[in-house]
């Protein structure tokens, strides 16, 4: 029966169920719809378009053909079902609360108009429904919901299908006619050179980091100043790679050379964060909209478009924050550990809603995810589940000694502080004039001095927790 693959975000041939499904079957018709819905409040950002569109390249390469049409799926599903004469649809699970609602709705409407209908999970270690408490709920905390996880059965990864019988839609779409790729200006100009898009370049990345990376990572995944992270992050979003692939992989490596057990075993953890966001984002649709503890509506939030656009230039005067922030408009990445600082300080230091960084980080990062970047800005913010305590206040340059001591990454991203002394590079506004006049940096004209002083504003969003604390405790069931 020839079948209708509908392509979202599992743009990959290997451990893909849906599409094994479909050429198991017989000839398989591969679409990809765009939705470009201007009233979606969590629109595709201009980073992701830009991914989007080489990933894109690369899967119609594969497959050998690929029918790209933009519009609405109810409306498009079953015109290209009867122009191709498919008797079935098949399509991997998203678990945004849209999409899960508009899936609902569609797989009862195409089964109703006589089409065989069926999903897979193809993005997640396990389903959001699958690990549940000893009681049968959510899960809140993600220790105990990691260690379910675990013990939970992870399939093993499935092969590319052998062979492919592409058929394609005689109506369709251009990639150029999406117009996906920037232009006035091209902010992507030189992203190529960092990043491949696509099956292939997940894997060699992948390879890479387990050759170049993995050992030392679970200490060294903290510095951002060291190549240990994997930056698989946009690669897993798009689902060029597969969690499960992830698993099986570390797993083997781990077996191969026990050396590397403990970093293989904390690269699986960071990976259960994942899971664990899209567990969250299952349960607790507003996650995106809403704080996850009501209690944080009493904030006393400030309003502040100055402080705001200092934050996501890089001029705020903490070269961490500044660097953190450049390298995201620059590449389309942050480290994790500067995220955690860049966010805490919009959040707590300048006390702008987690929502003003939620949509820049959407906008910016290539692998902006509704799921994790929803779940992360409000563990930041103290506001959701098992968050970071609202009155732990990263001190953005003392977490720059510990995290870059030599100041490397910062000197990367900030070049204009390069000549600084190893002792002045994270805090330049404490610098003796001398120093400052060696180096060259001229605070407040080619460095930003200090936009708020950092005692003054920790004082004042510890007075901001008192009003959450008033208002019913920062804890929810
Ligand atoms: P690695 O350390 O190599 O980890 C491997 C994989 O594990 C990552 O690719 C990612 O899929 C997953 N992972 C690791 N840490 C986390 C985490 N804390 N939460 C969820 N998954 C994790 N991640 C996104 O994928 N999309 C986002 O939009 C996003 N927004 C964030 C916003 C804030 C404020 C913060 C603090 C974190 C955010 N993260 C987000 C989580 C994390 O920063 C990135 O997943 C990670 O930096 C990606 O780099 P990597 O692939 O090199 O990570």
């Amino acid at each position: 029966m020839t079948t209708i693959v509908w392509f979202r975000r599992d743009l990959r041939l290997a451990d893909n169920p849906a599409l094994f499904e479909a050429a198991r079957r017989g000839p398989v018709v591969p679409l990809f719809i765009l939705e470009d819905d201007e009233d979606d409040p969590h629109r595709l950002g201009g980073a992701s378009r830009w991914w989007l569109h080489h990933s894109l390249a690369v899967l119609a390469k594969s497959l050998g053909g690929l029918t790209l049409i933009r519009g609405d799926p109810a409306e498009i599903l079953p015109r290209v079902a009867a122009e191709t004469g498919a008797g079935a649809i098949v399509w991997n699970r998203l678990y945004e609360p849209r999409a899960v609602a508009r899936d609902t709705d569609l797989k009862s409407a195409l089964r109703e108009s006589g089409l065989t209908v069926e999903s897979f999970n193809a993005s997640l270690l396990a389903e959001p429904w699958e690990v549940e408490t000893k009681t049968g709920g959510p899960f809140k905390v993600y220790t105990p919901f990691w260690k379910a996880l675990s013990a939970h059965d992870i399939a093993r990864p499935m092969p590319a299908p052998e062979k492919l019988d592409v058929v394609l839609a005689k109506s369709g779409d251009t990639l150029a006619d999406w117009a996906l790729l920037p232009t006035k200006p091209d902010w992507a100009a030189g992203w190529t050179d960092i990043w491949q898009p696509g099956e292939a370049g997940a894997i060699a990345r992948f390879e890479d980091f387990i050759v170049d990376g993995l050992q030392g990572y679970a200490t060294l995944r903290d510095r951002p100043d060291r190549e240990n992270v994997s930056r698989l992050s946009p690669h897993l979003h798009f689902g060029e790679i597969s969690p499960r692939q992830l698993y099986a992989r570390i797993r083997f490596a781990s077996g191969a050379d026990p050396a590397l057990a403990r970093d293989g075993e904390k690269f699986l953890a960071e990976l259960g964060w994942r899971d664990f966001s899209h567990h969250l984002l299952w349960h607790f649709p507003t996650l995106p909209d809403e704080n996850w503890k009501p209690a944080f509506d009493a904030y006393p939030w400030r309003e502040s478009a100055e402080d705001l656009a200092a934050w996501q230039q890089g001029s705020t005067g903490y070269p961490l924050v500044d660097a953190g922030m450049r390298e995201l408009w620059q590449t389309g990445y942050m480290h994790n550990r500067v995220r955690m600082v860049a966010a805490s300080f919009l959040v707590k230091h300048l006390r702008l809603h987690w929502k003003h960084g939620e949509a820049w980080f959407r906008d910016t990062l290539v692998d902006a995810d509704l799921a994790n970047n929803a779940a992360s800005w409000q563990w930041v913010a103290g506001s959701g589940a098992d968050a970071a305590p609202y009155f732990r206040i990263f001190n953005p340059t003392s977490q720059g000694w510990k995290f870059d001591p030599d100041g490397a990454y910062v000197r990367r991203w900030c070049p204009e502080l390069t000549k600084l002394d190893v002792k002045d590079i994270h805090a330049p506004c404490e610098a003796a004039p001398m120093d400052l006049m060696r180096a060259g940096v001229r605070l407040g004209e080619t460095y930003p001095a200090p936009i708020v002083d950092h005692a003054k504003a920790r004082a004042a969003a510890l007075a901001g927790y008192e009003a959450v604390k008033e208002a019913g405790a920062a804890s929810r069931g």
